[in-house]
């Protein structure tokens, strides 16, 4: 699975697991801010599958991880990626 705007340009950030993509186009269409495109890579299966192209623009909104048929990508916001990282953090060091 790959992940995108690591640099946190945008509120939020996709993650995208590229041999399951079948290149319908779902959630480059649906995107409200229009932050996705197709790449140039394939996959195993011969599709192109989506990149967060314009990381900036990416909400974590979640709205092409709904979209998808096949489970293949989904958005998330960094705030609540933190927060989970967080309670993880605190999970880990509780006794
Ligand atoms: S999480 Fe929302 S804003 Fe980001 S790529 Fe997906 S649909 Fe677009
Ligand atoms: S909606 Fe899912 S299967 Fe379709 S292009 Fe996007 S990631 Fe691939």
């Amino acid at each position: 699975m790959s992940q995108e705007g690591t640099e946190r340009k945008g509120k939020g950030t996709v993650f995208v697991r590229a041999e399951v993509c079948k290149g319908c186009s779902y959630c480059i269409d649906f995107c409200p801010t229009h932050a996705l495109d197709f790449g140039r890579d394939y996959n195993q299966k011969g599709y192109h599958f989506p990149v967060l192209a314009r990381e900036e623009d990416c909400t974590g909104c979640d709205m092409c991880g709904l979209m998808c048929p096949d489970f293949a990508i989904f958005g998330v916001r960094w705030k609540d990626l933190d927060a989970r990282a967080a309670a993880n953090v605190s999970t880990t060091v509780q006794p």
